[in-house]
């Protein structure tokens, strides 16, 4: 019997559903409902409701969405936008995709009364460029929306008006931090802005803006059907909710998993079919690259916001990568690390510099031609990385580096050891 919590699926209860993605499928099974339930309370009432859920981002901050949308301005002096973080781009990371691809009409519903909270009467969904299947269903999802009355102009006889826009990206991973995705969507090179200010004060073009994960706003219609108390029945007091893990590597049945937030590894492994093969683990992450990486000691950490901070990483984005014993450390690490200076977007030195000096080092290492003074330089240079950079980027590059030396150092060594035992010279013949 599975030890984890019972949890009515919330989020993916439609994604088996014969063609989920239709608007008959989602009205059959209770879509749209909240929204006109929604659209008969104020937008204050919603906002209420949505800060006593306790809902928090689920683009990996966690920021509690309702406090967020408070901070849109009451008046409407400027244009109001809300802008959907869809470009997906973290190494492991792979929920909102699928979720957009089976349900697309909660996201669409989640917008419209998100929208309808924040005054907004447009909003954009930047998704990822290289996803082209899923812009095409999501503008199709649009389209039947509007055609059935629950987008365009005055929604339900409501005399509220929305347009969606769905916009593709480029294929930069920066474009998904929510200003350089700003500055993408206004057509100029994504690059990340100061903060403050936040977008709720000056956003898209410098209006107020409220940029939101694509699974938080997909919550917003069962929380505003089931209610704040339903929604705070899962997980647990300080991160409630259902949440999807995105479970990726050596297990039997990788996948997306619902579960409530506080679940454990121990836990998905067991959803997941355990190790594959019956290999055991050896490292994992538990929401994404960006995440210092956890180790077999960790099975047991409660992966919610607090939990997984208190065991010193981040929930991040519950993109759990998983890694059995066949799988070198410092080769994981250079990938990642190669991945984020190429991301890097070369706005300030630390970052763009770094992870140069950082992928230099580790590939060297791996190669066989590091030296065991490589690891405390890796180290020193992290340090000038990490609250030196810009933006999260560059704190998240040194995340793998950092845990992975942390837990295996001795691997490390090993790597760098070989390497001296193999450029040590043969003694001379006759020398003493
Ligand atoms: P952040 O903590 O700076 O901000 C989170 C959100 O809260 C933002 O929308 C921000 O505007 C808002 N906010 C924070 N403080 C505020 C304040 N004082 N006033 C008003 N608004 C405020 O985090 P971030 O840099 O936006 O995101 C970092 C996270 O992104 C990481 O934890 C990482 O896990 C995640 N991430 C996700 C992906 C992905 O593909 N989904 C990729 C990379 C990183
Ligand atoms: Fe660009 Fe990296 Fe600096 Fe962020 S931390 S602004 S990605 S160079």
């Amino acid at each position: 019997m599975s030890t984890v919590d019972p949890v009515t699926p919330v989020l993916t209860k439609r994604w088996l559903s014969p063609r989920s993605w239709s608007i008959q499928t989602y009205e059959q099974l209770e879509g749209y409902t909240a929204l006109r339930k929604a659209l008969t309370a104020t937008p204050e009432q919603i906002v209420q409701v949505v800060k006593d859920s306790g809902l928090r981002g689920r683009g990996g901050a966690g920021f509690p969405s309702g406090l967020k949308w408070s901070f849109m301005p009451p008046n409407e002096d400027k244009p109001h936008y809300l802008v959907i973080n869809a470009d997906e781009g973290e190494p492991g990371t792979c929920k909102d995709i699928p979720l957009m691809m089976a349900d697309p009409h909660s996201l669409i519903e989640g917008c419209v009364i998100a929208s309808y909270a924040m005054r907004s009467h447009h909003c954009f969904i930047y998704v990822r460029g290289e996803v082209l299947h899923c812009i095409r269903r999501l503008n199709a999802a649009v389209k039947e929306a509007k055609a059935a009355g629950y987008l365009g102009e005055n929604i339900l006889g409501s005399g509220y008006d929305l347009e969606i826009t769905v916009h593709a990206g480029a294929g930069a991973y920066i474009c998904g931090e929510e200003t350089a995705l700003l500055d993408s969507l206004e057509g100029r090179r994504g690059q990340p802005r100061l903060k403050p200010p936040f977008p709720a004060a000056a956003g898209l073009y410098a209006a107020p803006t409220t940029v939101n994960n694509v699974e938080t706003i997909a919550s917003v219609p069962y929380i505003i059907n089931g209610g704040s108390d339903w929604f705070r029945r899962m997980g647990t007091e300080k991160s409630p909710g259902p949440k999807i893990y995105s479970i990726s590597g050596h297990v039997e049945r990788p996948g997306q998993y619902e579960a409530p937030l506080g679940t454990t590894l121990r836990q998905l492994l067991e959803m997941a079919g355990g190790m594959k093969d019956g290999i055991p683990l050896k490292f994992w992450t538990p929401g994404g690259s960006s995440t210092p990486m956890f180790t077999a000691e960790h099975l047991d950490v409660p992966l919610d916001f607090e939990g997984a901070a208190e065991a010193g990483s981040m929930l991040g984005t519950t993109a759990v990568q998983v890694f059995n014993e066949t799988v070198s450390v410092p080769w994981a690490v250079m990938k990642w690390t190669q991945f984020y200076k190429h991301e890097s977007c070369g706005k300030c030195t630390p970052c763009r510099e770094g992870t140069y000096w950082l992928v230099q080092i580790l590939e060297r290492m791996v190669d066989g031609n590091g030296t065991e003074e490589d690891i405390d330089t890796l180290l020193d240079v992290c340090d000038n990385v990490l609250g030196r950079s810009f933006c999260a980027l560059g704190d998240g590059a040194v995340s793998p580096i950092q845990s992975g030396i942390k837990y295996f150092r001795d691997e490390f060594l090993a790597l760098c050891q070989k390497n001296r035992e193999k450029n040590r010279k043969p003694a001379m013949a006759g020398a003493n």
